[in-house]
This record gives structure tokens, sequence and C-alpha cells, in this order.
């Protein structure tokens, strides 16, 4: 049946092109999703980082009708529901020693926005309100809420939004041209980090609240920290009192090797927010989770009969979101799905970087179950990463193209074959040097 396209305007997309030459998907199972006239379309991208356990999973499925039946919905103020308080216990059990508190919202830019304003109350609550400046990096993304929208360090998702809320200071991003073709970490850049000492150095480092980074930058293409990097930005937070934040949407639940990429470059933060393979992506749900003692603060600030932190969102906690996530815990715990993740990245890099010497191909970056495919650049920035985007769907693989790079990063059930297919398709496509 045709499907009349005049009235919803597509997020992220360039909506003209797209009525010219739609590109949908009607179902999904595994790592496949179908077009409505019935063709394969092999998922390189888990969605968008998303469905880490795969489509269409029928033990989510259940929670969720099970849970709209028992109880659909929950209110706030002075109410909750035991399943929210289920979620975070199992959740805290997953992250961090330490982190341990945990506040729910229903997208990765509520919890960056959340995270801000926790991180805001805190130092009033310590008596430092004069905290209030943020740091975060060049090529970074933490949403598109206000205040991820100020912390972007990809310039195209400030540009048309004028001078946006926040006071922040970028920090250098952390590739150069001696990285090109690395596999997993660089060796040479933990110096990089020292850019948070001249921000202090500048500002004042009472002023700063927080630092916000993603551990690996996932929306630019797939940033692998250098050697080093993490752990000093850990103690120069340290150092001047700044509360270090890992944006975890994408590196979350089993992507880097480790339930989280913190654990896996054994740097812990104060804050960490998560959201995505969360839910596999089934429903919308984030959460930030926070330190003991971060929580603790802030709930004894406030003497008064009021809430200590006036912050949430009417779907914050929501009882079918906790249902959806309980279950997609119970799948990665169940399936080992971390472990399985761990044990497929060696095939996962090797396919990846078989990609090396293809006539469209400049750099290759990969860790985990992430990788980022830097392209020959085409007439004008991004165009390339366009027509790429298209002809992989045209061949049958999704792949999520940023500017000219592409974003490969498949399930962690996907098996050897399927990988072994997706780069198939990667390989014709990349290696045809006349495309343009
Ligand atoms: N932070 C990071 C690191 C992300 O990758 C994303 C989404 N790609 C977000 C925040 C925003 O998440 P959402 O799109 O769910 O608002």
């Amino acid at each position: 049946m045709p499907v009349n396209m005049d009235h919803h305007w597509l997020p992220f997309s360039n909506n003209r092109l797209f009525h010219a030459e739609p590109q949908m998907f009607e179902s999904a199972k595994g790592v496949k999703y179908w077009t409505p006239e019935g063709r394969e379309v092999l998922d390189g991208s888990s969605g968008l980082f998303t469905c880490a356990a795969g489509h269409g999973r029928s033990e989510i499925a259940e929670a969720v009708y099970e849970q709209i039946q028992k109880l659909d919905y929950t209110p706030h103020f002075q109410r909750a529901a035991p399943i929210s308080f289920e979620l975070a216990e199992k959740l805290s059990g997953l992250l961090p020693e330490g982190l341990d508190r945990i506040f729910f919202a229903s997208s990765g830019s509520e919890a960056v926005d959340s995270a801000i304003k926790i991180c805001l109350a805190y130092h009033k609550a310590n008596g430092d309100p004069q905290r209030t400046k943020l740091v975060s990096r060049a090529w970074g993304y933490h949403g598109v809420n206000l205040g991820g929208t100020s912390l972007a360090g990809m310039v195209g998702n400030r540009r048309d939004f004028g001078g946006i809320t926040c006071d922040v200071v970028h920090m250098r991003h952390t590739w150069n041209e001696d990285q090109r073709y690395t596999r997993g970490q660089p060796e040479d850049g933990a110096h990089l980090a020292d850019d948070l000492e001249a921000i202090c150095q500048t500002y004042g480092g009472e002023t700063i609240a927080a630092v916000f980074v993603e551990p690996i930058a996932g929306s630019i293409g797939t940033i692998v920290p250098p050697v080093g990097y993490l752990k000093r930005l850990r103690e120069i937070a340290d150092k001047y009192g700044i509360l270090l934040v890992f944006d975890e949407v994408i590196t979350g639940f089993g992507r880097t090797g480790a339930a989280f990429a913190s654990q896996e470059f054994g740097v812990t933060p104060d804050v960490m927010t998560m959201a995505k393979a969360l839910t596999n992506g089934a429903i919308p749900m984030s959460a930030v989770a926070v330190k003991t003692e971060i929580q603790t603060r802030v709930i004894q600030s406030i003497t008064a009969d009021r809430p200590e932190l006036m912050h949430g969102y009417t779907y914050s906690a929501h009882p079918v979101a906790c249902a959806a996530a309980l279950a997609t815990l119970k799948i990665y715990e169940d399936d080992r799905l971390f472990e399985r993740g761990k044990a497929l990245s060696d095939t996962f890099l090797d396919l990846v970087y078989s990609l090396r010497n293809l006539p469209q191909v400049t750099d290759l970056r990969g860790y985990g179950m992430m990788s980022g495919i830097q392209l020959k650049p085409g007439a004008a920035p991004g165009e390339k990463g366009s027509i790429v985007q298209r002809r992989l769907f045209d061949e049958g693989l999704h792949v999520k193209a940023t500017g000219d790079a592409l974003i490969f990063a498949p399930a962690l059930v996907s098996t050897e074959e399927e990988l072994t297919q997706m780069t198939a398709i990667l390989q014709k496509t990349l290696g045809d040097a006349e495309l343009a």
C-alpha cells in the first residue's frame, strides 16, 4: 500500500531527498531488516547502536506486554513502582564500583541534560555554586537537547541554533594523521588530556563543574582514546575538583568488550550516562548513574519538604521501559552476550581491517565491536558518506554514515557468517574506484 509521506517530518534526514528516494524498513529479526518490498537488508549498525541482542527479541516483547497489563504508568512526586528499584539495583551490579545511584530518563539526550543538572546541583550543595562551566571535546556528540547541543563538538550539530545556553569550553579531539589504520588504542596522545589542565589555568579550575567525554567517540565514526588519555583526564579532574562524566550511550552494554567502556579502560567516572542498548532499542529509556556521595550530598543539602532535585520527566522510570530493560539485561546475562562480543571482536576487526587497501578507504579505526571506516572525500564534505550509505542500502547493508565515515558496529549476536556477508557488501561498494 503506498504511504502518504506528506505529514511526517523525519529527524536527522533530508526530507526532500527521502521523498524522492525513500529508504524504509518494515520488519526486522536478528541482524536483518526487510523493506516494504520484502528485500533483505543486513543491519551493520545494530539499528543505531541500539539492538545489541538483535531485533525482534520475544523475551522483551513478552515482558512489555505483561507490564502494560499489570501497570502501564506510574506518576512521580513521592510515587514510584517497585520495578524501577529492581532495575536500578540490577544496573548498579553491572556498573563500576561506586556508581550505584541511578536516575532514569527516556533518551540519551535527556540523560546528558540530567547529568549536567545533577553536576550543577552537586556543586551547589557542596558550597561551590560558582562551578557552572562545562568542558567537552571537539568531535564529541552528547545528544540534541539544549545541554547536549551546547556540549556538542560536532560543529554541524550547533550551527543552526544560535547561541545556546551552557557555558562550554572544548578540548581538542584525539585523532591525528599518524594514527591512521591503528587497530585498538593509539599509543601516543595521552598528553591531549592536558587540554583540561590548560582550560583550568585559563578559566580557573574552581569555575568548572564537569568534563564530559565519550570514552570512545562514537557518532563521529569511532575515535578510540590513546593509551593513558582517560586516566590522565581522571587525574586532572581530581586535582581541580571537577566531576568526570563518561557518556556511555554508545559504549555501554558490551560494545567494547566489558559491560561499560569505563571498566574496559580501567577508569571510573563520577557520573555516567547510558541509553540505546539498555532496552535493546525496543523501548525508549536512558539512565544516569552517579557515585553514592553525589546523591547523598544533594539529598542532604535540602532540609525542607521539597524535592532535592527539581528535575525529572513524565516518562522517567516508566514501568514498561523498566520491564523492557530488565528483560534485556536478562538476555545479556543468560546469553553471556558481553563475553560473546569480546570473543567475536578479533574476527570482526580482522574483517574491518581487510578493507584497508580499497580505493574508497582512507582510514580504519576499531575497538571491540565498533569501527569507523573513513572514506575518500567527495566533492563536498559529507557527500561521499551519503552516496555510500545509499549504495550500501541498495546492496543490502544498513550502515550509518557520519560525514565521510561509516559506523560499522553490528549486533553482539552476529554470527561470523553474517559479519562476513556484511563485509563482502562493504568490499564491493568501497572497492568501486569510480564511486562519486
Ligand atoms: N550521547 C551519545 C554519546 C550518543 O551517541 C547519543 C546518540 N547517538 C546521545 C547522547 C543522544 O541519545 P538520543 O539520540 O537517545 O537522545
